[in-house]
């Protein structure tokens, strides 16, 4: 199991079906304004729209050489909308 260390929720970061789960911290009750409204350090292991993603890639990975994978897919594969506080592994 994972523990976000941002809302302390914790989550096996694969479902039962063995498909891969990408935990978004859920809103909390804010009383003045009585709605939800997202944590400022919100984890989302979503990945990013294209149009969010393909620019950093762009400016931060290396060129394309043409042998092999493309190492911009890993990085793809690896991008998250927002880290938070991080996450531990815990029991259970
Ligand atoms: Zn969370």
């Amino acid at each position: 199991m994972i523990q976000c260390l941002t809302c302390g929720g914790t989550y096996s970061p694969t479902s039962a079906d063995g498909a891969t789960y990408a935990h978004a911290c859920p809103p909390v009750w804010d009383p003045p304004s009585k709605t939800y409204v997202e944590r400022a350090n919100k984890r989302d292991e979503n990945p990013p729209a294209p149009r969010v993603l393909e620019p950093l890639l762009a400016a931060t990975a290396p060129p394309h050489t043409g042998a092999g994978d493309d190492p911009k897919n890993a990085l793809r594969q690896a991008a998250i909308v927002s880290a938070g506080a991080g996450v531990k592994v815990v029991n259970g």
